[in-house]
């Protein structure tokens, strides 16, 4: 019962969602206890970086509101996606 909540991320695997314009997909889940001890799943989406296209996988919460945009070779935090490239 305790692993309810992992048990049903692990069900939707291979899950996609669109966040900015990029493609995450869900290809795992870990249990996680919050603060309140509540026990919930951290999932893993697979992505690949727009900067340099290498796929990596990047962690959220069980409701997603941001998500890593760039591998760690790549991260630039603040700058947005696309910034200072030539359209
Ligand atoms: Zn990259």
């Amino acid at each position: 019962m305790t692993q309810a909540p992992v048990a049903r991320a692990e069900g939707q695997i291979g899950f996609e969602i669109t966040f900015g314009g990029q493609v995450y997909r869900l290809v795992g889940a870990d249990p996680h206890t919050r603060k309140d001890g509540r026990l919930t799943a951290l999932l893993r989406w697979s992505t690949f970086c727009p900067d340099c296209g290498v796929e990596f996988v990047t962690r959220s919460s069980s409701t997603p509101k941001s998500l890593n945009r760039r591998c760690d070779g790549c991260k630039r935090p603040g700058v947005p996606v696309g910034a200072g490239r030539p359209s």
